[in-house]
């Protein structure tokens, strides 16, 4: 790609990523910091309105920029492209189903102007990973709501300034009948109930809380929150989420690329044996990246088509493409490192080493578990006992 190609969204993110995020990307992964610098860096360039339209005063940007941008900036710290991902999910999952409402709309241009960083609230103790399930509700008197949530994992939910939370439209409803609500700092309260000392994805800072919040009914998204999952959350998410394992995976293979460059400098006139090992991760890689733009492509036709789409978006088959690329893309995601770290061998083991593939062979085992990759399988097998053969 040349330079007069290149989305400035992309390249922002690409010097954002070179010049902040993989400056501190050590030290946030080694003490489990929220990565500031390059959070700061994102609100600075207005990165956080990117896909607001420009009729709202935002960047107008493309989902597929935004994959493009999770790449660029998980090539050098993960847990900041997942953090700028989980906002951008958040974002779009308002503009797409609530920007009919006056609140919502004063709200978005509210975070253009200030950058407003939004966490994400579905999982929940006692259903787990479960998003379509909640166990806590809205509790009404008139127009108002109160909601206490024992989540099991608030990214950045520190470092948040908003936060949009799923739960049942009241205590006593059904498990399934779900909303989605945006509370603002000023209305909750966030009890940390644990700590975030995991293998991976250190700065994205996600431990437990227990949330009480307050709010008006303006602030409840009046889409059940079963369409706005299947379609816009979770398609939304396998993307964004793809674009920053692509990045993980983009980041081992360059590593493994340059390790093997320098086998062969060292012996002029010689193909390393390696170069072999590096051909076939290389072709692993480009086989992830066609999946992940063959999906966005379909989906971004999908959410354009006149008349909208949700039949397509919330059918059988749709949903099986979605989670699929999701549970794919998340095993083959730790083999892509993993044959990275066997090419550049000890020097890949290495911490201290420029080829070391420690952080991302942890990061990259992240992807499997944020949704069980088993859950999502067992939805599968429901779906294809009933599906008719393609
Ligand atoms: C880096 C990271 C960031 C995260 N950030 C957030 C966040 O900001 N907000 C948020 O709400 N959540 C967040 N999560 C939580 C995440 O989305 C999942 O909800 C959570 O990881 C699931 O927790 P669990 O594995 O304990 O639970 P479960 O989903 O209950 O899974 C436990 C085990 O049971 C298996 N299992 C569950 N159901 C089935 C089934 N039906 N069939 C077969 N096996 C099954 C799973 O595969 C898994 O092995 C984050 C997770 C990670 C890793």
């Amino acid at each position: 790609m040349t330079n007069a190609k290149i989305s400035p969204f992309v390249a922002i993110a690409r010097s954002i990523g070179a010049e902040v995020a993989g400056v501190h990307a050590t030290a946030v992964d080694r003490d489990a910091r929220f990565p500031s610098e390059s959070i700061k860096a994102l609100k600075e360039h207005r990165m956080l309105s990117a896909y607001v339209p420009k009729s709202l005063g935002g960047g107008g940007a493309t989902l597929g920029e935004l994959v493009l941008a999770c790449e660029a900036l998980s090539q050098h710290c993960t847990s900041t492209a997942m953090i700028f991902a989980m906002h951008q999910i958040q974002v779009i999952s308002i503009l797409r189903h609530a920007s009919d409402s006056p609140w919502f709309l004063e709200y978005i241009r509210d975070l253009v102007a200030n950058q407003n960083l939004i966490a994400s609230v579905t999982s929940e103790v006692g259903v787990g990973g479960e998003m379509r399930s909640s166990v806590c509700g809205l509790q009404w008197e008139g127009q108002s709501f109160k909601l206490i949530k024992h989540a099991t994992t608030i990214s950045y939910g520190a470092q948040a300034d908003d936060l949009l939370v799923t739960s049942r439209c009241t205590p006593d409803g059904p498990a399934s009948d779900q909303v989605l609500s945006l509370v603002r700092k000023a209305d909750y309260t966030l009890e940390q109930q644990g700590v975030w000392d995991t293998m991976g994805m250190r700065g994205t800072c996600s431990p437990p809380f227990k949330l009480t919040a307050t709010g008006k009914k303006d602030q409840v998204i009046s889409t059940p929150f079963a369409a706005i999952a299947s379609e816009t959350m979770v398609p939304v998410s396998h993307l964004l989420w793809a674009g920053c394992w692509l990045g993980i995976a983009g980041a081992a293979v360059n590593k493994a690329r340059a390790f093997v460059r320098m086998q062969g400098r060292a012996r002029p006139g010689s193909i390393p044996p390696t170069a072999l090992r590096l051909a076939e991760v290389a072709s692993e890689l480009h086989m992830l990246r066609a999946s992940v733009d063959s999906v966005l492509r379909e989906y971004e036709y999908l959410i354009a088509a006149e008349g909208g789409s949700a039949d397509e978006l919330s059918s059988m088959p749709y949903a099986l493409k979605i989670n699929n690329l999701k549970v794919a893309g998340s095993r083959k995601l730790p083999e892509i490192v993993s044959q990275a770290l066997l090419i550049c061998g000890i020097m890949g083991y290495k911490n201290d080493s420029k080829f070391s593939m420690s952080r991302h062979l942890r990061d990259a085992h992240s992807g499997a578990l944020m949704v069980g990759n088993d859950r999502i399988l067992a939805t599968n097998s429901s779906m294809l006992l009933v599906l008719k053969d393609e």
